[in-house]
């Protein structure tokens, strides 16, 4: 059997939009987004180093379809930086829907990255925001506290986890995708194309119960 993989000091963790509308009983939930909390709480204990997202969305934002009259969720738009996909209101700053999970426990988080905050502009990406150019200074942040491989876990597999571990990739961190602490919400095969795509730039896919 391989070895676990113990985490260093030179490791983050990143949990992606663990937040309750992204799970069952929220505006937009992923199917089984609870389930991931448990595996992630045990992981969190893993690592030194833990950063959380959060999507933190202004009432009438872009990406809801609600700000499209006659658009539907799931649709998708040609935005100004290209395309976007429209969803049901979601996360919405200061509402119970934008808060993380409540049986989250990860006291010794030391960051936490807003994101999807301009109104008309997405982010998936714990790095930039949709327009693959606007930062959100996490790049920055973990360079300048020497951390140099990024783990990740959260929601949405096939989008915030994804393009994150695309622009964690483009930043010049390592990559490790903990696939069963994610979970998916597979719009037209996303998330097989999600693990092409992790696969093609060299990303490390494993078990939670690879981290010792
Ligand atoms: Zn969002």
């Amino acid at each position: 059997m391989a070895s676990k993989i113990l985490p260093s000091d030179r490791d983050v963790l990143i949990i992606v939009d663990l937040q309750n509308d992204f799970c069952p009983g929220g505006r937009l939930a992923v199917p089984g987004g609870d389930a991931v909390v448990p595996a992630i709480n045990r992981l969190c204990g893993s690592f030194r180093h833990v950063v959380l997202t959060q999507d933190w969305h202004p009432p009438g934002h872009l990406s809801f379809a609600s700000s499209h009259p006659g658009r539907k969720p799931f649709e998708t738009i040609d935005a100004p930086y290209g395309r976007q996909e429209l969803w049901p209101d979601h996360c919405v700053q200061d509402t119970p829907g934008a808060e993380f999970r409540g049986d989250l426990v990860v006291p010794h988080a030391a960051l936490i990255v807003r994101k999807g905050f301009r109104r008309e502009i997405d982010s998936y990406s714990a790095f930039y925001e949709n327009d693959h150019t606007t930062p959100t200074g996490l790049a920055g942040y973990l360079k300048e506290r020497g951390l140099g491989r990024v783990f990740l876990a959260g929601l949405a597999f096939d989008f915030c986890v994804r393009f994150s571990a695309e622009d964690a990739h483009r930043c010049g961190f390592a990559v490790v995708v903990i696939e069963d602490a994610c979970r998916g919400i597979d719009l037209d095969g996303s998330v097989a194309a999600t693990q092409r795509r992790l696969a093609e730039i060299g990303a490390t896919v494993i078990a939670a119960s690879e981290i010792a």
